[in-house]
């Protein structure tokens, strides 16, 4: 049997093989369509599946093991109640670690001090760290392992980060009871993560220990399922990644997250150590639905099948660097990614671009050959390269319009006011949706150009940026260099089985095992992505775009088979998906509305209930309809300047915030005051803002620099510049402002504390099933304003002003 077309085919010919029984020809052709199809969807749903860990250890397992069993009986009391810095609950949360470690005979201690927020220079607190030290046998230098024991306000954080603390506590148990490790084993658990990374930061800059550290592990999930990750590492690598990978029994790792994190403003306990220059890595539970930062991160929703592999890694990675020399670990940074479970793929970077080097010669050698064997064209190579280009153009159009319009139609649904979706399976639909436009495009442009041509277009694109990636982002190069490689093998084999080969199971064969390595690596990388960091829909259509250009022959073999089959079956099941979702999901129990409630009183005395949210069947009850309900801008920690409802409220009495004038005074032109800041009712937070025009700002708190002028939030209420204190001692703090002398200074404190006042509390409802407190959750506010009077600015220096 000879194929078809040995020359160019002319557009849509080839329908009828030369010799054969049509049907069994056709037969053929569908049944060779349909094994690709499959193989690339097994591919895919492989490389997405989450590697297996071991099942959750029972109580009563091996003493020098780590147990999640154990471990979350630990977890029901640490994550009882939410406990932000300063509430009763972070307390209460302090005891039970420190109890458990004096159970351990580790002697711990609680470290306080004031820190400052590196990101924001506006927040500051007093930090109660736990820390405690397991001492090795022949000491190099200690391993610290990290976890925060701080939830959100709003959320009795299992995962974030219940499941680091007592994954660090059943670690510390069965090192204790087992052989000692050589180095000293420090377990720090920090206070204020989730305000700034306070606890970490007063860690590094206060506590002596700080100085012998010879390596970090940080524990933090902002997920609640999954494997746990190796999510970030320090800079120089090499020798941590290996040791991690020899050391984790199911290491899990991909040096692109170490590119992408790197990238992101994310907050973890884990970047005051790497800016301090200590080399670690940090570890967690990605997936899991949006639950991070929600009251929905509970103990329900927590995952013990993580906790055992989190577990597994901190165990076995305390023993690997407690039993290593932690003088010096920086080598150079490697790549490095998993291939399936057990496997994992580690090289250095300098291997980067002659990997790329390499499989460009691959690409190259496929492309001479096909040249040779007059398979390519010029004139077909000319148009194929833009119009490969074109469709994912096109494809990124198509989605773009898809998904305004489906965000228009289902905003109200499944969007909350925060801008949080509320599904994640969406993306799937998306997914879908451009996977359909880009092989419906290719089913064209396959009518118009051969299939060579538009299989060395589509992988010249794969070049490009295989080398654009490996000059910028070499830890994400893997995930171009092996599919480019791969494909080119698989294309030169299909080259030498010639026009046979856009026929045969020979060349879907072939091809198809070329592509293989792209479809697992952009697979598992885009999940990876989705899951992690919210990827955006351009880099969802480009993966998916990419994919589509390694199985231009396969698709071909598809089109045969019958048409336009496969992308209206995608596009279908994308519509599908993305209806289902926006008709199903809604805000109920499974996916609640935040909403929440202040009670504010202002220097006048007077009491008004305040919402940022709508009212709804829950705050109605407090702003009432009959009460006149207004709008007002009003100040609110960690939130800033927001825009209320606000309504009348009951009078309860309670000691307004104190402002206190230690030092006033002026030299030259520049006046510096200094303010002691306290609550006499005991809240939890206590901020400070100034609402006059003052020239030249700059304030410390406890003799800690704060942020000073430059970015100050301009708006109704005129806050020219404010700042927060957590957790504030009941003698409180002293703030020193210095400012251009001259005009009266007004100064305003407010305090806040969680919850509504316990005397209003009984006589109102509780929120209905379908609503959760959201952000800083419920709290009560008062505010005091003190006027600092005009001073007139000294002859010498000359006043600038
Ligand atoms: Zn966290």
């Amino acid at each position: 049997m000879r194929p078809c077309a040995t020359t160019r085919p002319a557009a849509g010919s080839c329908k009828q093989w030369h010799g054969g029984y049509p049907e069994i020809v056709a037969a053929k052709k569908h049944l060779l369509a349909g094994l690709v199809v499959a193989v690339v969807a097994a591919l895919v749903v492989v490389s997405i599946t989450p590697l297996s860990v071991s099942p959750p250890a029972p109580e009563r397992s091996a003493a020098d093991g780590f147990s999640a069993g154990r471990a979350l009986l630990l977890l029901r009391e640490i994550a009882a109640a939410p406990r932000p810095i300063g509430s009763d609950g972070a307390a209460r949360a302090r005891d039970a670690i420190a109890a458990q470690l004096d159970a351990l005979h580790l002697a711990p201690h609680v470290q306080t001090a004031s820190a400052v927020s590196a990101q924001s220079g506006r927040v500051a607190g007093t930090v109660r760290n736990v820390v405690a030290r397991l001492p090795g046998r022949d000491p190099s230098r200690a391993v610290l392992l990290v976890a925060h024991y701080d939830s959100v306000p709003v959320a009795a954080g299992a995962a974030d980060d219940g499941g680091g603390v007592v994954t660090l506590l059943e670690t510390a148990r069965a090192l204790a009871s087992g052989p000692r490790p050589r180095n000293d084993v420090i377990f720090l658990f920090t206070d204020g993560e989730e305000r700034g990374l306070l606890g970490a930061r007063a860690f590094l800059r206060e506590d002596p220990w700080a100085y012998g550290v010879g390596v970090v592990l940080n524990f933090d999930s902002p997920g609640s399922s999954s494997p746990v990750l190796m999510y970030e590492t320090s800079p120089g690598n090499g020798l941590l990644v290996r040791e991690f990978v020899t050391g984790a029994p199911h290491p899990y790792a991909s040096s692109l997250m170490y590119e992408v994190s790197r990238r992101l403003p994310i907050e973890s306990d884990f970047r005051p150590f790497v800016a301090a220059g200590v080399p670690g890595m940090s570890f967690g539970a990605l997936d899991g639905p949006a639950y991070d930062h929600t009251a929905y991160d509970s103990l329900e929703s927590f995952h013990a099948d993580s906790l055992q592999h989190e577990g597994d890694t901190a165990l076995a990675l305390a023993r690997q660097f407690g039993d290593l020399d932690l003088w010096d670990l920086h080598r150079e940074d490697v790549v490095y990614f998993d291939v399936v479970d057990g496997l994992t793929v580690v090289y250095g970077k300098g291997l980067v671009l002659p990997f790329v080097a390499l499989a460009a010669a691959v690409f190259a050698v496929a492309v001479v050959v096909a040249a040779r064997r007059r398979l390519l064209s010029l004139r077909g190579l000319s148009l194929a390269v833009p119009a490969t280009a074109t469709v994912l153009g096109v494809a990124l159009l198509v989605t773009a319009v898809v998904w305004g319009m489906y965000r228009t139609a289902y905003e109200e649904r499944t969007w909350s006011e925060t801008g949080v979706v509320i599904s994640d399976f969406y993306r799937l639909g998306l997914v879908l949706l451009a996977a359909a436009v880009i092989v419906a495009a290719y089913e064209l442009l396959l009518r118009r150009l051969r299939p060579w041509d538009l299989a060395v277009a589509a992988l010249f694109w794969w070049l490009v940026g295989a080398v654009a990636v490996a000059v910028t982002v070499p830890g994400a190069s893997y995930l171009l260099t092996w599919p480019l490689a791969g494909a080119s093998l698989g294309l030169l084999a299909a080259v030498l089985l010639g026009d046979r080969a856009l026929h045969s199971a020979a060349g879907v064969a072939v091809t198809l095992a070329g592509a293989a390595p792209g479809v697992v690596l952009m697979s598992s990388a885009t999940y990876l992505l989705l899951m992690s960091a919210g990827l955006k829909q351009v880099v969802t259509v480009l993966a998916v775009w990419l994919v589509a250009g390694l199985l231009v022959i396969p698709l071909g073999v598809v089109r045969r088979g019958s048409r336009l089959w496969l992308p209206v079956a995608l596009a279908g099941a994308g519509f599908v998906v993305l209806m289902a979702v926006g008709s199903t999901v809604a805000f109920d129990t499974e996916h609640p509305r935040f909403t929440s409630i202040y009670y504010r009183v202002d220097e006048s005395g007077a009491a008004r209930w305040q919402t940022v949210d709508r009212i709804d069947d829950w705050t109605g009850q407090f702003l009432r309809e009959d009460l006149r309900r207004q709008f007002q801008d009003a100040y609110f920690p960690q939130m800033g300047v927001r825009s209320t409802i606000v309504g009348a409220a009951p009078q309860v009495r309670l000691a307004a915030p104190a402002i206190e004038v230690l030092r006033d005074m002026t030299v030259g032109d520049r006046r510096t005051v200094r303010l002691r800041l306290r609550s006499p009712r005991g809240a939890q937070v206590v901020s400070l803002l100034v609402h006059s025009v003052v020239g030249g700002l700059t304030a410390s708190v406890d003799g800690l620099p704060l942020q000073g002028w430059d970015t100050t939030i301009l708006d109704g209420t005129t806050v020219r510049w404010w700042f927060d204190y957590y957790a504030p001692p009941p003698a409180g703090v002293v703030v020193t402002l210095r400012f251009a002398a001259g005009p009266a200074v007004m100064l305003r404190a407010v305090d806040f504390s969680y919850g509504i006042p316990p005397q209003l509390a009984g006589q109102y409802d509780g929120r209905p099933p379908g609503m959760l407190p959201g952000r800083i959750g419920d709290g009560t506010l008062v505010e005091r304003t003190l006027r600092l009077p005009a001073v007139k600015a000294a002859a010498s220096p000359p006043t600038t002003r």
